[in-house]
């Protein structure tokens, strides 16, 4: 147990020359992460251990090596020279913003985060967001603060068997390898924060990971004060069980509100960012009402304190409950039942955030409309008016998310500082098309070693016989047009539109323009119908001729999406209308020249310029879910047969596709330009930080 330990970062430093103490500062720190030279600068220190993760390298590195490192001065330089850049943006004046400042933050509260691919307490597009969230606020030099939990067995690790069926296990996260300080009470031992739940104490200590300037705070119940069930609590990400479920959001947000307050932080503005931190808004009212306000005054001045952001309308994603597994958990009384009150004499964290927040948002256009439509029953309109959720549309952290080929390429042509210039972006359009077209043959090449090395490994793993094996050293081909599809396999996302015609969609592999196809995704572990999908698509080896063009990429993960998005040509998105919110890994791909074609759902409503950028299927569903997958599926290899292949494989004398480069650069002008995370934090400051309206209606 992790309890008693003390930190590892001080033990690593400790092993280390001085010369290499600026390692282990930029090792404490996820900043090192989305610097261009911040992998390669610990990679230098030992290139056979290096796995992606400092902590575990310093610690791992024999001690011959770290003297002889010691002694490398153009190693030592870079070191420092990227601690010091490190320093100089964490001392930076915070922005004075809404209200909000270094001692009285903006409190951002979210079940997952994904930061970085070794910190695994995330499992899709919420994580991500909330991470570049973070990132972002940090380039930004916004005062913002994290509050999550930690969770030691988070996103489960996947592997297929020989015969495509999806097992899943879990790794427990070992924090001595990870970028957490605890955070430590007067007397050097653990902080804790009680919260109480089914009548027992449960207790949680704090972690701190730093993500450059933004601390997030990580909740931990596996303490040796907790029986054995609560200690379990924050054990598993998104747990199966129902009461586990409440138990986490009630220690996230309740315990991350005393969290604060132990650490002495006053939050000048708490942003429930998805309904699970909910109770957040509950604990700010009780507070107040515990020094005497009226309960009914105190949730009106807590709301002032309170924005909240829902981000998905499926149904799994807004749970409702029974009153009676709530009160099994938590004493709420008549009035607090009220503002969580749903459909059918069931209760809602969705609706207790809306009922509780001075500002409701949605993540894309599209889904404000249909966030103003589900949830007209929770906020009556003022006589007259529309439901007040308005939408700030989700964006990408461009550091993280572009590749170094394609940001060596900009970096060359639009000067330094692009990408805070909105003057330099009319520079894309003047980038000479061979050396655009050659980054992104770099960036295919790259991905085809990527996928290469991927389905050898997977093979092995297997135990898939040994000619079969070294087969996948030949799949894929560098000059071929790419597509991908990677996200979680859930009912909505539609993979199984892929091979909904299974004979066309091999005509399109075997062509004499051929394309191949990378697939990459999770399936949940109690939905054995996206399992059973999983196993279909795996299933397409078996097919002469395809199975040097199609590989399904194991455990899909914030890596695996780095590498696809960078190096996939069309990127592909399926979903069922209106059930994407937003979705953003099509802003991913965006960002490195990849094109999307899509339905007309979540952020390409607005990405999609007619044609421009891309393409898209105008999905609706008159007929029935069955004909509205036949229409798309056919739309879908329609625009493949007709619009892309020729597209990609028309080639003028110099060889360049110049129709395709021309949609990249509108493409990549539209993604840089619209769907990054600056812009997304650029608005949230303004609209909804900045621009609340006090006493919603509700
Ligand atoms: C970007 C990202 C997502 C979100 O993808 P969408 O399919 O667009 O919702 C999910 N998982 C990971 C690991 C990501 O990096």
């Amino acid at each position: 147990m992790h309890g008693a330990k003390g930190c590892m970062l001080d033990e690593v430093r400790a092993r280390l020359p001085e010369e290499l103490h600026p390692l282990a500062a930029l090792a404490g720190n996820l900043w090192w992460s989305w610097q261009p030279d911040g992998p390669a600068t610990f990679r230098a220190l030992d290139p056979e251990r290096w796995r992606g993760n400092p902590v575990r390298l310093l610690r791992d590195v024999p001690r011959a090596r770290l003297q002889s490192a010691a002694r490398d001065p153009e190693l030592v330089a870079r070191a420092a020279s990227l601690a010091r850049r490190m320093a100089d943006d964490l001392a930076r004046p915070a922005a004075a913003v809404a209200g909000a400042s270094a001692a009285c933050p903006i409190a951002f509260f979210c079940a997952e985060f994904a930061v970085h691919p070794s910190l695994a307490i995330y499992s899709g597009g919420l994580g991500g967001l909330a991470g570049d969230f973070l990132k972002e606020a940090s380039d930004a030099a916004l005062p913002l603060v994290g509050v999550g939990l930690f969770y030691a067995r988070g996103y489960f690790r996947q592997r297929l068997d020989p015969s495509g069926w999806q097992h899943e296990h879990w790794i427990a996260a070992d924090p001595g390898e990870l970028p957490l300080h605890p955070e430590l009470d007067s007397e050097g031992a653990p902080r804790k924060i009680c919260v109480d739940l089914r009548g027992r104490a449960v207790y949680a200590r704090i972690w701190r990971v730093d993500v450059g300037r933004v601390p997030l705070y990580l909740l931990d119940t596996d303490v040796p004060e907790n029986d054995p069930t609560s200690r379990w609590i924050t054990a598993t990400l998104y747990v199966g069980d129902r009461a586990f479920r409440l138990m986490q959001y009630a220690v996230l947000a309740m315990g991350g509100v005393r969290a604060l307050r132990a650490l002495g932080i006053e939050p000048a503005l708490v942003h429930l960012n998805e309904g699970h931190a909910a109770l957040a808004a509950l604990e700010l009212a009780r507070e107040r009402a515990a020094r005497g306000v009226p309960f009914a005054a105190a949730v009106e001045l807590s709301r002032r304190q309170v924005v909240f952001t829902t981000h998905t309308p499926v149904s799994a994603g807004n749970e409702r409950y029974e009153p009676g597994e709530l009160a099994a958990l938590l004493r709420l009384d008549e009035a607090e039942l009220r503002l969580a009150e749903s459909e059918h004499g069931l209760l809602g964290m969705t609706e207790l955030a809306l009922r509780t927040a001075s500002s409701s948002n949605a993540v894309s256009r599209r889904h404000g409309e249909v966030a103003r439509a589900m949830w007209r029953h929770v906020l009556t309109p003022p006589e007259g008016g529309e439901t007040r959720i308005s939408h700030v549309t989700n964006g990408v952290h461009l550091p993280t998310w572009m590749s170094p080929p394609l940001r060596e390429l900009l970096d060359a042509h639009l000067g330094p500082g692009w990408p805070r210039d909105p003057r330099a972006w009319r520079g894309i359009e003047a980038i000479p098309d061979e050396e655009l077209w050659a980054a992104r043959g770099r960036l295919r090449s790259r991905l085809v070693e990527f996928v290469r090395g991927r389905s050898i490994a997977d093979r092995l793993q297997r135990g898939e016989p040994i000619a079969y094996v070294e087969g996948a050293a030949r799949v894929f081909d560098p000059s071929v047009l790419t597509l991908g599809f990677a996200r979680r396999v859930a009912a909505y996302k539609r993979l199984h539109l892929l091979i909904h015609d299974p004979a066309r969609a091999l005509a399109l592999l075997r062509g004499p323009r051929p394309l191949q196809v990378l697939i990459a995704g999770k399936a949940h572990p109690r939905d054995d119908p996206a399992k059973a999908l999983v196993q279909r698509i795996f299933a397409l080896k078996n097919e002469p001729s395809a199975s040097t063009r199609v590989a399904f990429i194991e455990d899909y993960d914030l890596e695996v999406a780095g590498e696809l998005t960078a190096g996939c040509d069309v990127w592909v998105n399926l979903p069922r209308p209106p059930l994407e919110a937003c979705g953003t890994s099509g802003m991913k791909s965006a960002l490195n020249g990849g094109l999307n074609l899509s339905v007309l759902d979540g952020w390409w409503c607005e990405g999609f310029e007619g044609g421009a950028t891309g393409w898209a299927i105008a999905s609706d569903g008159a007929g029935g879910d069955e004909a509205q997958d036949a229409r798309d599926a056919a739309a879908l290899y329609e625009l493949l047969e007709r619009e892309v292949v020729p597209a990609f494989y028309e080639r003028d004398a110099a060889g360049l596709p110049r129709s395709w480069i021309a949609r990249i650069k509108a493409s990549l002008s539209m993604a840089i330009s619209r769907f990054t995370a600056s812009r997304m934090l650029d608005d949230y400051v303004a609209r909804v930080y900045g621009g609340r309206r006090d006493g919603l209606s509700s």
